[in-house]
């Protein structure tokens, strides 16, 4: 069924129920609300139910299961495929839910699933704490964190899931259950990867560690014709060093950033970013090597609020373009797969397109496989063909570009996928990407959302 073929009465006494709100296709509110960071996706849900707690969340779920409604659960609306949004049924919209609590002699922090990682790393940050999360810090904390979650700080805390320790989730049935390892721990093992398969989040609780509040980081870029000594370098010293440091990779073409010479605006570029999470004094000695990879352009490096730092490349990424990416695990970077980065990264089809390597490793690789869902342990470097462009007409072009990259370096890839990169149109890769727990997942999808009421996701079927 779809929403808007419901009586108003419904829809009236359904939003009569909320402490939130409900929107309906004409509200003022209503395109501003079904927007999603990829304009790529241009869904219209009949309704959108705007939670602002808990119990919002269990009318929400109890609605659209009766009614036969799709259901669409949008935390920070940033997920590539779009799946925050659907087409006629509800949408579950979470981001009014933004409360933060930091216990921090617990070193714990309470986290509502409205949040971005701008508003979690903000208030863990006050107490000169903070948990492993991604590099855009308008990401959302919700999407990120049940798909596995990897930034700066994962190779010496590990993925963000490393880092949960519960969370409280609205199920199908619209039961209120406690995940934790002691509670429905099943349920807390799927939602550690599994992604928004079994349930509603409505809090997630989080392991928080020392960090900064100041951090040695940045950016030191080169000129793309010294791409295959630079990524050499690269790929060698990103597998001996030290935990606290972490090195990415990319390439693109430059942006107008204040540190290069105006010449170089537009031209193609290698830059390595890098993070020190220890003592800032010990990481300039670290990444003093990073400057002989070649003769920099320019560098941006120094210590920085590490808040800042999360923030650095929210201006690169912003929301409103067009974007299709591609991803690969890599478990080492061969000869080949640079090889292929550089010819792939000497065609690109618009001055926004990138191919990045985030690399993981350290703590991330020291947890079993089977421990919970995410069990990519074996991926040290984690690539995003990252096809992004401004308009419609540039669509199939940027998006041939991706894909035959993705096809060229996938012999050298390690197999296994990071679901949150996966893109509308690679259902056929969801069950290898989760790899070898895909198999325990479907009995626990099984167990807690038979009828798949929870779908628009990387979605795992339940057996029949
Ligand atoms: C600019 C940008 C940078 C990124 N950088 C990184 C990075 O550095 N590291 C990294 O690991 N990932 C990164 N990602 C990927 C990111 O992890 C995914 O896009 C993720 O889906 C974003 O979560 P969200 O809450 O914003 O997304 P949404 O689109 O709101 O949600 C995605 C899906 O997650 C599920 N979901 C969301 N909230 C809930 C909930 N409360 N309960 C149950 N299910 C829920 C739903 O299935 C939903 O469809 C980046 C993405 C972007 C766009």
């Amino acid at each position: 069924m779809v929403a808007t073929q419901l009586d108003t009465a419904a829809i009236k006494t359904f939003g009569a129920t909320l402490r939130g709100s409900v929107v309906t296709p004409g509200d003022p509110m209503y395109d501003e609300t079904r927007q999603v960071w990829n304009a790529m996706i241009d869904r219209k849900p009949g309704l959108i139910a705007r939670c602002s707690n808990a119990g919002d969340v269990v009318s929400a779920v109890n609605f659209a299961r009766t009614h036969g409604l799709d259901v669409a659960i949008r935390g920070g609306g940033h997920n590539i495929a779009g799946n925050a949004v659907c087409d006629g049924g509800l949408m579950i919209d979470l981001s009014p839910m933004k409360a933060v609590h930091v216990d921090a002699s617990a070193r714990r922090a309470t986290v509502e699933p409205g949040c971005t990682l701008g508003d979690f790393d903000a208030a863990a940050q006050a107490h000169a704490l903070a948990t492993p999360l991604g590099i855009n810090s308008t990401t959302g904390v919700a999407g990120l964190t049940l798909g596995g979650g990897f930034g700066w700080l994962s190779r010496k805390h590990g993925m963000t899931v490393d880092n949960l320790i519960s969370a409280d989730v609205v199920t199908a049935e619209g039961k209120v259950v406690r995940a934790s390892a002691t509670e429905s721990p099943d349920l807390f093992w799927g939602l550690r990867g599994g992604g928004g398969n079994f349930g509603v989040v409505t809090s997630f609780e989080f392991q928080l560690h020392p960090v900064g509040p100041n951090v040695l980081s940045g950016l030191i870029v080169f000129p793309f014709d010294q791409a295959k000594s630079v990524l050499t370098q690269f790929a060698r010293f990103t597998e001996k060093m030290p935990d606290d440091l972490n090195v990415w990779m990319v390439t693109r073409k430059a942006p107008p950033l204040p540190f290069l010479p105006a010449e170089v605006h537009g031209k193609e570029i290698v830059a390595l970013a890098l993070c020190y999470a220890g003592d800032p004094k010990e990481g300039e000695k670290l990444i003093e090597p990073l400057r002989s990879f070649g003769t920099p352009y320019g560098e941006h490096v120094g210590v920085q609020p590490y808040t800042a730092w999360q923030q650095a490349f929210d201006p690169l990424l912003t929301p409103g373009a067009r974007n299709y990416w591609k991803s690969h695990n890599f478990a080492q970077l061969s000869e080949s797969a640079l090889d292929a980065i550089i010819e792939y990264a000497g065609k690109l089809p618009s001055p926004l397109c990138e191919i990045f390597i985030g690399t993981i490793g350290g703590q991330t690789t020291r947890v079993a496989p089977d421990a919970m869902a995410y069990s990519s342990r074996d991926a040290k470097y984690v690539m995003n063909v990252h096809g992004r462009w401004e308009t419609a007409a540039e669509d199939e072009r940027c998006m041939a570009w991706a894909r035959e990259f993705f096809a060229k370096s996938k012999p050298f890839a390690s197999g296994g996928a990071y679901i949150n990169f996966l893109t509308e149109d690679e259902a056929e890769r969801i069950a290898s990407a989760y790899g070898p727990t895909y198999k325990r997942l479907v009995e626990v999808k099984t167990k807690y959302d038979p009828a798949n009421l929870f779908h628009m996701n990387q979605n795992i079927k339940p057996k029949a």
